[in-house]
């Protein structure tokens, strides 16, 4: 069984420190996927200066020089991987960036490369902020093949464009409510990547502040059983004394658990394991 972890919102306004805080003593063991921002524009958060939460200012990476200097270590030590987090990260009227914003093929070929350059690495995964896709915003991740690491992404048909894997995938996720007694309104985070023609798309389960190691424990305990794999996803600036320590327990458990394996949230899409084609329940 393999277990990944991601975290969102590196940009332009993290502190490498706040990465350390969090990750320092998990990092040698786990390596952390970066859900990284390339041009970050600010909103209200904690961590982002008040002044930039409404000024609609875009931030390139490489103007914070001491997070990339710091990046380039961490993934040259295979401690980090970097994965798509938007383009701005910013909100529209009627939707997240992913969902409402003009010119979406070009965000992400563009913030691609960027990070690519900047960060000397290669992108293959995806993550929407919000963990919102529109039918629009999946065509541009799609045709631009990368990997979706996503919360709550909806299976429906009727929300993407077909292609030769989308109805046999959605018969997957119908055998996997039945066979875990869900209705149609229950969330469930499916525990193996759907492959579609272009991408694939893989569920996350999150650690934000009202999580229990109880639930983590059974999310993972859930795809054990069904030969799955487990992907933990949170934000640096949200983990306090007890959100870290719910990290650390859950890891733990997993630990504890016979044939799991850490492994990079990239590993999670990768075909070779024959685990990752297996069929469900
Ligand atoms: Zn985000």
């Amino acid at each position: 069984m393999k277990i990944a972890i991601r975290d969102d919102d590196t940009c332009y306004f993290t502190a490498p420190s706040e990465l350390e805080r969090v990750y320092a003593d998990v990092w040698d063991r786990v390596p952390v996927c970066l859900a990284t921002v390339p041009f970050a524009v600010g909103y209200p958060r904690a961590g982002i200066p008040e002044s930039e939460w409404h000024s609609g200012r875009r931030f390139p990476l490489e103007q914070n020089a001491a997070l990339v200097a710091w990046l380039r270590q961490r993934i040259a030590e295979k401690r980090v991987t970097i994965a798509l987090h938007g383009y701005t990260h910013e909100d529209y009227p009627d939707g997240f960036e992913f969902q409402a914003a003009p010119d979406l093929e070009q965000r992400v070929a563009e913030g691609r490369a960027y990070l690519e350059r900047v960060l000397n690495t290669t992108i293959r995964v995806f993550v929407p902020p919000h963990n919102a896709l529109s039918k629009r915003g999946l065509d541009a991740v799609s045709r631009a093949g990368l990997n979706v690491l996503g919360s709550f992404l909806s299976f429906r048909p009727s929300n993407r464009t077909w292609d030769g894997r989308t109805f046999s995938n959605w018969r997957r996720i119908q055998q996997f409510r039945r066979a875990t007694a869900r209705t149609r309104s229950d969330r469930l985070v499916y525990p193996h990547p759907l492959r579609y023609v272009r991408h694939a798309e893989f569920g996350c389960h999150g650690l934000i502040p009202t999580t229990t190691v109880e639930e983590l424990a059974a999310g993972l305990d859930e795809a054990r059983r069904f030969g799955g794999d487990f992907c933990l996803a949170t934000h640096y600036w949200e983990v306090d004394d007890r959100l870290k320590s719910v990290l650390r327990r859950f890891l733990e458990y997993a630990s504890s658990i016979a044939g799991v394996r850490f492994v990079t949230a990239e590993e999670l899409f990768a075909a070779d394991d024959p685990r990752s084609t297996r069929a469900t329940g």
